[in-house]
């Protein structure tokens, strides 16, 4: 294995283009490194970043991470965020979404082993599935259905967690593993499908908050910047961990009571309407972090109604600008 001790690395952010990769994207410029962003465009867009396009250390290339495909220059380290992350956009062609987490993320290992380049993976906090252990240590093995509905994200990412432990226990990839929780912010697409964005995005419309079930499921909200810092620490820690890591906030909201806060702050007289539970839908989840605090030094530091208030403008802005045809 090798990696470079060079201060100003070149970087290959993939799934740069979407709500996390593109906050990533800024992060890893503004340290001085240079970025090669590789989006499909699936879920992602152009529009976020756009700002960068004459930036002189960023590069954008489409392209699908099923495909093959390896830059002409050394790339130093390999963020894999490639992937649509939102429950309607993951089971929209769920063939597709566990492709993407085993082949993309197998082809994305093999480019990291051929450059000696660092790896780390956007796992997610649903490997836990819908979890009888809370809060979720990384040491809990989960409760996934592998056959339902979800599967195609939940079995995708943890297949795409094997390879990455495989490649680093054969001292083939220093590879990483991250185990995102629930992150919001702005560039979240107004039409995502993932509660933050929709609930902002109908009181802002004074349309029905459309809460699944009962509301009484929980949640555990992190703000994007903080994620952001959490994954860059952990693909800089040294040494590897050599095990998951989970980044998120521990604040943990029912989702009747994220609805009261997002109303409350956008001054919405939005009413609820409640639609059916999906199937499998976690009822439960909240990060253990004690592991990212210990090893990384990480911990979260906006709270959820201090996130939100730097979110719902930015969906505010966006609804002057375009009014949505329909949300959530
Ligand atoms: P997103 O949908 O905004 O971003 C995903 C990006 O990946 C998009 O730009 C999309 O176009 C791109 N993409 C999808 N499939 C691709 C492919 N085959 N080839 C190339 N690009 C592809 O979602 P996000 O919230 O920014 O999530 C980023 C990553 O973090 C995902 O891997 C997701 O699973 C993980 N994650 C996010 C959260 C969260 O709450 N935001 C939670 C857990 C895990
Ligand atoms: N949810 C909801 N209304 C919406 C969107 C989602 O009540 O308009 C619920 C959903 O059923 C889940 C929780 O909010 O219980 C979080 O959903 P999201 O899709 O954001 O993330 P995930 O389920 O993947 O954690």
């Amino acid at each position: 294995m090798m990696s470079s001790d060079r201060s100003s690395k070149t970087i290959l952010v993939a799934g740069g283009a979407g709500f996390v990769g593109s906050h990533l994207c800024d992060a890893l410029l503004a340290q001085g490194h240079s970025v090669i962003c590789l989006d499909s465009f699936q879920t992602g867009s152009r529009r976020n970043v756009q700002a960068l396009d004459n930036h002189p250390r960023f590069s954008l290339v489409e392209a699908d991470i099923c495909e093959s495909f390896d830059p002409r220059v050394h790339i130093d380290q390999i963020y894999n965020l490639a992937c649509p992350a939102s429950p309607p956009h993951y089971q929209a062609d769920p063939v597709r979404t566990m492709m993407t987490s085993v082949l993309g993320t197998g082809n994305l290992l093999h480019l990291a082993e051929r450059h000696g380049a660092q790896f780390l993976q956007a796992s997610t906090s649903e490997v836990y599935g819908d979890p009888q252990q809370h809060p979720q240590r990384e040491d809990y093995w989960g409760n996934v259905n592998c056959t339902g509905p979800r599967a195609c994200y939940d079995e995708g990412k943890r297949a795409a967690e094997t390879l990455c432990f495989d490649m680093l226990r054969a001292d083939r990839v220093d590879a990483r593993v991250v185990r995102i929780f629930n992150t919001y912010g702005p560039r979240m697409s107004p039409d995502d499908g993932r509660i933050v964005s929709n609930l902002i995005v109908q009181a802002l419309r004074g349309a029905p908050l459309t809460i699944y079930g009962s509301g009484e499921q929980t949640r555990s909200f992190c703000y994007v910047s903080d994620l952001v810092s959490g994954l860059i620490a952990l693909m800089n820690v040294n040494p590897n961990p050599g095990m998951p890591v989970n980044i998120g906030n521990p604040g943990e909201f029912t989702i009747a009571e994220l609805a009261d806060l997002v109303l409350e702050m956008t001054g919405s007289a939005s009413k609820l309407v409640y639609r059916p539970l999906p199937v499998d839908d976690p009822q439960r989840r909240r990060p253990d972090i004690t592991r990212a605090k210990e090893l990384l030094g990480w911990e979260p530091r906006l709270p959820l109604h201090e996130g939100l208030a730097m979110t719902i403008p930015y969906f505010a802005e966006l609804l002057r600008r375009k009014p949505l045809k329909g949300s959530g």
